[in-house]
């Protein structure tokens, strides 16, 4: 199997293999969600401030920190039964057919 061709179902029992070999918890009883949560949110933060300060290659770099960011999702959501690929798919699926009010949202948009 080539790594570039994983699914994202392939990935995320990869990050649950790695996570239990390192000790960061596969069931909800080694871990607590709140603080996973939490860490998904640092991650989000390093990201930004890599972008910030144009850092795009490298350990800290937006690269590495976009892939902290979806392993964290990954790990989490897997602990929680989630089949994410699944659930990203259904709420695309809804996104298509949804609108915006644009004016009463304060975000950038094209
Ligand atoms: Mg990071």
């Amino acid at each position: 199997m080539r790594m570039k061709d994983l699914t994202i179902k392939e990935l995320s029992d990869l990050i649950i293999i790695q996570a239990k070999e390192k000790g960061f918890g596969v069931s909800l009883e080694e871990i607590d969600v709140a603080e996973k949560f939490a860490l998904i949110h640092g991650e989000v933060a390093e990201a930004f401030e890599a972008y910030r300060h144009k850092k795009n290659e490298g350990k800290d770099g937006l690269s590495m920190e976009m892939g902290d960011i979806v392993q964290r999702v990954l790990h989490l959501s897997a602990i929680l039964g989630i089949d994410i690929q699944k659930a990203i798919l259904e709420k695309m699926d809804i996104n298509k057919d949804r609108d915006w009010d644009w004016k009463k949202i304060n975000e950038k948009h094209a």
